[in-house]
C-alpha cells in the first residue's frame, strides 16, 4: 500500500494486527482521519500466529461480556469478509475426559444457558457421533453453537482496505521509534501528531508504553495437510481445571480446529519467560502428545507446518483498553492474551465510543489501564483458556 504523509491526523493506531486494524477502521467511521503504522506486514504478528477462534468464554462477567458482544459483532461482519477471511460457524465442542470435567461442562452450560447462549450437553454417545475421530471412553460434553473460526490474517487485511477506503491512511514498513504526549515519531525521523494516540502493538507495547503489565506468552500451533471432515467443530479439552492454570509453569491443552481447508490446526501451549521464537521440541512434543491422547489418529496425520506466537498477557488475564494514566493523549489496546481475535472487534467498538462520546454497549470500566493504578491484584482465580 503506498501512503502520501500529511503529519497531522485524528488518531494515530500503532500496530496493524487485529486489534490495530479493527480500532482504526472503527475510527475512521465516525468521522476521524486515522493513521495506522505497521513496521512489518498487517496481521504477520500474533495475528497471523493465532488459532482464530471465536469463542464466548465465562470465566467472569467482565470476559463473559467483551467476548459475546464481539461474537455479535463478527457474526455481523462474517457476511462482508472475503472467503479468504474463511470464517465459519463451527461452534465449539468442550470435550469431557471423565465425571469431573463432565461435571464442569453442566456448570458452564447452566452458565451460558443464563445469558441465553445457545449450548447444549452431549452424552458419551452424543459426543462420539459428532467427533468419531476422539477416543472412545469419554464422557461426553458440550457443543456451545455460536462460536466460529476465522483465518485472521486476511481479516486484518480486509479492515486495512476498508480504512483506506475511507481516506484514513496505512503506513507499511515504519516502525514507531516514540509513541505519546500526542506524537509518534517513526525510524525515517517522520513525526505524526494527532490528539489522540492508541497503542496496539500487541506483545510489544510495553516497548513504546513501558511499564504497563504485559508480558508475552508464548504459544505453539501446528498444522496439517488436508483432512476434509476428520475434525468438524472447534475441539477444547475442559480438563484446564485439574492444572488449575498455573500462570507461572508452561502448559499444553488439547484444542484442534478444522479449516475450510480441511486442514487442522493442532494446539495448544503456553509459556511464560520465553522470549525467543523458535520451535521448542520438547514443549511441541508435549502438545503433540496431548492432541493423540484425545484423538488418537493425528498420530496419522501430516503435520506440514509448526510455529509460535506471543500473546500479550495481564495479571488478571483482561485486557488493556482505555486511557493510559500517564498520558492523557494515550490509550492502550492490548493485553488480549488467548482471546485477541475474538475480542478484537469489541475493543475497538469500546474505544470508538469513548472517543466519540457515546456510551459503548458494554460497560468498559473492567477493562481500563487504571485498574493496574492500586494494589488490586489479590488472589489469582482459577481461569479456562482455549488457544
Ligand atoms: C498460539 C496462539 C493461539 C491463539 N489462538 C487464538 C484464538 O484461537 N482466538 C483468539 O481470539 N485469540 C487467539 N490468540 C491470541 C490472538 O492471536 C492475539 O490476542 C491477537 O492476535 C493480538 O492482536 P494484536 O493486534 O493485539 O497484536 P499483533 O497481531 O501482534 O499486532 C501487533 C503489530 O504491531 C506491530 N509492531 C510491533 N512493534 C511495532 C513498532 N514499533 N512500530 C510499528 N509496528 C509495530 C507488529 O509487527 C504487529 O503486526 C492466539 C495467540 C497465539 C500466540
Amino acid at each position: 500500500m503506498t501512503v502520501s504523509s500529511p503529519r497531522n491526523y485524528d488518531v494515530v493506531v500503532a500496530g496493524g494486527g487485529i486489534v490495530g486494524t479493527a480500532c482504526a477502521l472503527a475510527f475512521a467511521k465516525t468521522g476521524m482521519h486515522v493513521a495506522l503504522i505497521e513496521r512489518d506486514i498487517l496481521g504477520g504478528g500474533a495475528t497471523a500466529a493465532g488459532m482464530g477462534h471465536i469463542v464466548v468464554m465465562d470465566d467472569s462477567e467482565a470476559q463473559f461480556a467483551l467476548t459475546r458482544r464481539s461474537q455479535q459483532l463478527w457474526q455481523s461482519l462474517s457476511s462482508s469478509l472475503p472467503d479468504a477471511a474463511e470464517y465459519e460457524a463451527t461452534g465449539t465442542l468442550w470435550v469431557a475426559a471423565d465425571d469431573e470435567e463432565y461435571a464442569e461442562a453442566e456448570r458452564k452450560h447452566a452458565n451460558l444457558k443464563e445469558r441465553s447462549i445457545p449450548s447444549r450437553m452431549l452424552s458419551s454417545a452424543e459426543l462420539a457421533s459428532l467427533e468419531p475421530n476422539l477416543r472412545t471412553g469419554l464422557a461426553g460434553g458440550l457443543l456451545v453453537s455460536d462460536d466460529a473460526v476465522v483465518y485472521p490474517p486476511v481479516v486484518a487485511l480486509h479492515l486495512a482496505r476498508e480504512l483506506q477506503a475511507l481516506s484514513s491512511h496505512v503506513l507499511l514498513g515504519r516502525s514507531i521509534t516514540s509513541f505519546g504526549h500526542g506524537e509518534a515519531i517513526l525510524d525515517d525521523g517522520a513525526v505524526l501528531r494527532a490528539p489522540r494516540l492508541v497503542n496496539a502493538l500487541g506483545a510489544h507495547a510495553p516497548a513504546l508504553t513501558p511499564g504497563i503489565p504485559v508480558k508475552k506468552r508464548k504459544g505453539h500451533l501446528a498444522i496439517t495437510d488436508r483432512y476434509p471432515g476428520f475434525v468438524r467443530h472447534q475441539l477444547v479439552e475442559l480438563g484446564y481445571l485439574k492444572s488449575a492454570h498455573s500462570i507461572s509453569s508452561d502448559s499444553v491443552a488439547f484444542n484442534v480446529q478444522p479449516r475450510k481447508t480441511g486442514q487442522i490446526l493442532i494446539g495448544s501451549s503456553r509459556q511464560y519467560g520465553a522470549e525467543d521464537p523458535d520451535v521448542n521440541h520438547a514443549i511441541l512434543s508435549r502438545m503433540l502428545q496431548r492432541a493423540q491422547l484425545y484423538m488418537p489418529g493425528i498420530s496419522s496425520l501430516s503435520v506440514i507446518r509448526i510455529w509460535t506466537g506471543f500473546r500479550a498477557a495481564t495479571p488478571d488475564k483482561l485486557p488493556l483498553i482505555g486511557a493510559s494514566l500517564s498520558d492523557s493523549t494515550l490509550c492502550l489496546a492490548t493485553g488480549h492474551e488467548g482471546l485477541g481475535i475474538t475480542t478484537a472487534l469489541a475493543t475497538a467498538e469500546i474505544l470508538a465510543c469513548t472517543f466519540s462520546g457515546s456510551q459503548p454497549p458494554i460497560p468498559p470500566e473492567p477493562y481500563l489501564p487504571s485498574r493496574f493504578e492500586t494494589s488490586q491484584q489479590t488472589a489469582e482465580p482459577i481461569h479456562q483458556e482455549t488457544a
